[in-house]
């Protein structure tokens, strides 16, 4: 279906989109890679009576690892960090920026659009609130800059307001001895996953868990941050009955719902099997190893 009629503006700076958007009301939207957008437009389930294009402003596609942060532009592409030489320090970021749908989007889908989005199915919010995570916003009233945690309140709501944009997104490079893994579980390669678990580790040695974050992914209206699940690993060996446990207390932080891609109790069970996979190479790539992990298909 075609879109419902909207005038188009391409802002060629900050300053210009913030000004557009608040001249032009709760009517306008940004647009970003569109590709969360414009499928809803088409579908008419939304109906923007103008768009500003962010695209050509400058300054909003670096990648770049300075002080100890990593630093990705709000048009940073989900291709541009995939393809990014941080497999080494982050490789959860590779893990979910490697499997988000399929190359088309790769290559327009942005990590600000994705965050501004707030798409419970989405995936960097899982990724990332795994780690230290910051969103650098500007608006009428100059920067601010959120925790994640803080940024998203609910499914498809963010604390941005109608005239504020995501700049930069900020992520303290972990520790060393800390590593994690995104494993999303998917029907096929395009659509978004049935269920995702996100696992950051640090260990204190070679098999005790020092800290761990974990979070679920697509069973709930946002990520959930499944803390007593990290409880049962923080400051425990790890083995085959603390990873245990913690898979059994993520299935009981997940709140899945009915859906086309499958029943609440076969995405709990997802989570848990999820849990302790993500676990298990998380671990291995805290003692140095490298793993191969990502996004799963069924059937494969
Ligand atoms: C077939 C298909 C499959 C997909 N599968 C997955 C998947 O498996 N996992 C996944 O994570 N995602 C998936 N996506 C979504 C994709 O990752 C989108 O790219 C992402 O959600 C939105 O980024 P965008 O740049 O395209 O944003 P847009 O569509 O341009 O914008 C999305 C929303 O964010 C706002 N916005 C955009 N940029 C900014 C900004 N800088 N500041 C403030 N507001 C902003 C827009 O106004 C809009 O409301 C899929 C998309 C498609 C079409």
């Amino acid at each position: 279906m075609y879109p419902h009629p909207f005038r188009y503006h391409r802002a060629q700076s900050l300053e210009q989109a913030i000004k557009l958007l608040n001249e032009l009301g709760d009517d306008a939207k940004v647009i970003a890679g569109g590709q969360s957008l414009i499928p809803l437009m088409k579908m008419r389930l939304a109906r923007p009576a103008a768009l500003v294009d962010i695209n050509r402003i400058p300054g909003l596609t670096q990648i770049e690892r300075r002080n100890g942060e990593l630093r990705l532009g709000a048009l940073a592409r989900h291709a541009d960090i995939e393809h990014f030489d941080m497999v080494e320090s982050i490789p959860i970021l590779h893990d979910c920026a490697a499997g988000i749908a399929d190359v088309q989007v790769r290559n327009q889908g942005t990590i600000g659009g994705s965050l501004a989005e707030a798409d419970p199915s989405g995936d960097w919010a899982t990724c990332l609130l795994t780690l230290d995570t910051s969103v650098r916003c500007v608006g009428p009233e100059g920067e601010r800059t959120v925790r994640l945690e803080e940024f998203i309140k609910d499914a498809y709501t963010t604390v941005l307001k109608h005239d504020e944009l995501v700049r930069e997104v900020i992520v303290k490079v972990p520790p060393k001895m800390s590593a994690g893994a995104h494993l999303a579980f998917k029907r096929s390669a395009p659509v978004y996953p049935t269920a995702s678990v996100a696992v950051q580790l640090t260990l204190a040695d070679k098999d005790v868990c020092k800290e761990a974050r974990i979070v679920l992914g697509c069973v709930g209206l946002a990520a959930i941050r499944a803390k007593e699940a990290e409880a049962e690993l923080r400051g425990k060996p790890l083995n085959g009955k603390t990873i245990g446990a913690a898979a059994d207390a993520a299935r009981t932080a997940a709140e899945p719902q009915n859906d086309m891609r499958g029943s609440a109790d076969y995405k709990r069970v997802l989570i848990g099997a999820l849990v302790k996979r993500a676990v298990g190479i998380a671990a291995r790539r805290a003692r140095g190893e490298r793993v191969e992990a990502g996004h799963e298909y069924a059937g494969r």
